[in-house]
């Protein structure tokens, strides 16, 4: 859909703003999603909220915020614009994942951590029904 094409962003200062077609598999949790969830962990820098909420073809949402991690380039580290939605879509839309971005990934530093099952899943259901 057109409204969506503008979220999908593979330059070089954008980290896995895509937006899969496919439903959600299994999760998978290896070192490239540790790494990018620790990166999160570790970035704590959130641009202000914007206008809206990213939605994953599985129902997956994100917040309302963009996040920006770092990773390596020759000795420095450089900022990634990403969104809450990045590790859910290494874990569970990987065959989606495009070669540019996996290759952004593997710049990560290598340090890991467990995700969160909200980091997993995304968030659902966020508007609460009374
Ligand atoms: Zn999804």
């Amino acid at each position: 859909m057109a409204e969506g094409e503008g979220m999908i962003r593979l330059d070089d200062d954008h980290l896995l703003m895509i937006e899969p077609t496919q439903p959600a598999t299994a999760p998978i949790i290896d070192s490239l999603v540790r790494r990018l969830y620790r990166a999160f962990g570790r970035a704590g820098v959130r641009t202000p909220p914007w206008k809206g909420w990213h939605t994953c073809v599985c129902g997956a949402c994100s917040d309302n915020r963009d996040y920006i991690v770092m990773i390596e380039k020759g000795n420095e580290l450089f900022p990634l614009k990403t969104n809450a939605l990045a590790v859910h879509y290494m874990a569970q839309h990987r065959a989606e994942v495009p070669e540019s971005e996996m290759m952004k990934l593997l710049r990560l530093p290598i340090d890991e951590s467990e995700p969160s099952p909200l980091a997993i899943y995304g968030a659902r259901y966020r508007i609460a029904t009374r």
